[in-house]
């Protein structure tokens, strides 16, 4: 009989979003008018930018033409999109060839199909609070597991001297979902630590465009060093609204090799055999990203959700409540008032005052305690929402 990769009964039940819509769709069955302020979702609510919108027009039209008409592309992506990513670093000061450059259909595709290049042998180091798809998808491929805790005393930034013996290191900044960032000497020391073991840093950039104080980095290939030990892949989604749209890029650098293997060939090959590559037509639509009159429209959009995180940020402060995030990223993650867990202080908001957040347990077990919050709702909920929390939490200091 046919064996099934038996490291899916190894799962833990991904409840987390399952959990949040159960509880609100309950409330809204008792409480069918209340006004119930969304402020947990980790999706974009704002369109595709015009020159996005353009280009896919104009794509949908090429494919109509026989003189215009394209069929399969490469499968690791036109040049046309990536020439425009690899001149779109070289703006950043980082010099990458095209072909280090990667097309996908998004970040969450990317970091399954990655673990195809290390043995499951090699086991993973996942940095907590972290995006849920990480735990999962090393579990799946039966990878051992280094869980590695972070908390308030650190920033809920890690520390590579609590690394560990794990090789395939994942770090996430602006991370998700505390929205703390590395700066420029954690990411060094991160590099350093990944060539001196000769491990592999995947680094997840889905919300570099996020940053706006310049002395951070966007990438980690900004670090020296990094092109020896470092695999980034990054987004579209939330740098320009592509959730529903789907696309991404991964860069490999050519001199990532371990035990005289090229990472960046063996993802030729990987992708030449796996994947037939992203449509034309969404390719077109990403490389209108790139240009400056898409950089400058999807500005406008990022500069709406920082302004949401500006508000959630400043009601926090006010409450004297601690926090990372908001500055650089569109997550806030705040500790719960008055030591309640985060299941209770879900409860309480919703019960209270209507609104949704994200318990922190859902994103490892460090999380207890903790809430995400997210920039990307609209700004009058936005604003209603801190003005209910502020209000609910004042009524709780004084009772
Ligand atoms: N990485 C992180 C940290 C994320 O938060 C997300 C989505 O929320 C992704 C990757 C997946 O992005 P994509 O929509 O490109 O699959």
């Amino acid at each position: 009989m046919l064996i099934p990769n038996t490291h899916y009964g190894e799962l833990k039940d991904s409840y987390l979003f399952a959990r949040i819509a159960e509880k609100t769709a309950a409330y809204q069955r008792e409480h069918p008018d209340a006004r119930m302020l969304r402020m947990g979702i980790g999706d974009v609510s704002r369109p595709l930018c015009p020159a996005v919108i353009s280009a896919l027009h104009g794509a949908v039209e090429d494919q109509a033409r026989a003189e215009t008409f394209h069929g399969y592309l490469p499968e690791c992506g036109a040049p046309f999109l990536r020439e425009a990513i690899a001149a779109h670093y070289g703006r950043r000061g980082v010099s990458l060839s095209p072909e280090e450059v990667f097309v996908s259909s998004g970040a969450s595709d990317e970091l399954g199909h990655i673990l195809d290049l290390f043995s499951p042998e090699s086991a993973a180091l996942i940095p907590e609070p972290a995006y849920p798809a990480y735990v999962d998808a090393n579990v799946m491929s039966g990878r051992r597991i280094v869980h590695l805790p972070t908390d308030r005393a650190g920033g809920f930034l890690p520390e590579p001297d609590m690394a560990g013996d794990a090789d395939l290191i994942y770090l996430c900044s602006p991370n998700n979902p505390t929205g703390a960032v590395m700066d420029r000497a954690l990411l060094r020391a991160w590099v350093d630590h990944a060539n001196a073991r000769g491990a592999v840093i995947l680094f997840d950039a889905a919300y570099e465009a996020f940053i706006e104080d310049p002395a951070l980095p966007h990438s980690i290939f900004e670090i020296d060093g990094a092109r020896t030990c470092a695999i980034e892949i990054c987004s579209l989604s939330k740098t320009a609204g592509f959730t529903g749209t789907r696309l991404g890029y991964t860069v490999i650098p050519k001199e990532l090799e371990r035990r005289g293997m090229n990472l960046r060939d063996m993802w030729v090959r990987n992708r030449t055999t796996k994947s037939n590559g992203v449509s034309y037509i969404l390719q077109k639509g990403g490389a209108a990203v790139f240009t400056e009159e898409g950089q400058r429209q999807i500005r406008e959009t990022l500069k709406l959700y920082k302004s949401n995180a500006a508000v959630m940020g400043s009601t926090l402060d006010r409450l004297g409540i601690w926090y990372t995030g908001g500055k650089n990223a569109p997550y806030i993650w705040m500790e719960c008032p008055g030591g309640l867990g985060s299941w209770a202080f879900f409860d309480l908001l919703l019960r209270e005052i209507r609104v949704i957040g994200t318990p922190g347990e859902g994103f490892g077990r460090c999380g207890e305690g903790w809430f995400r919050f997210s920039a990307f709702g609209g700004p009058e909920d936005t604003r209603e929402a801190m003005a209910r929390l502020e209000e609910l939490i004042r009524r709780m200091g004084r009772e």
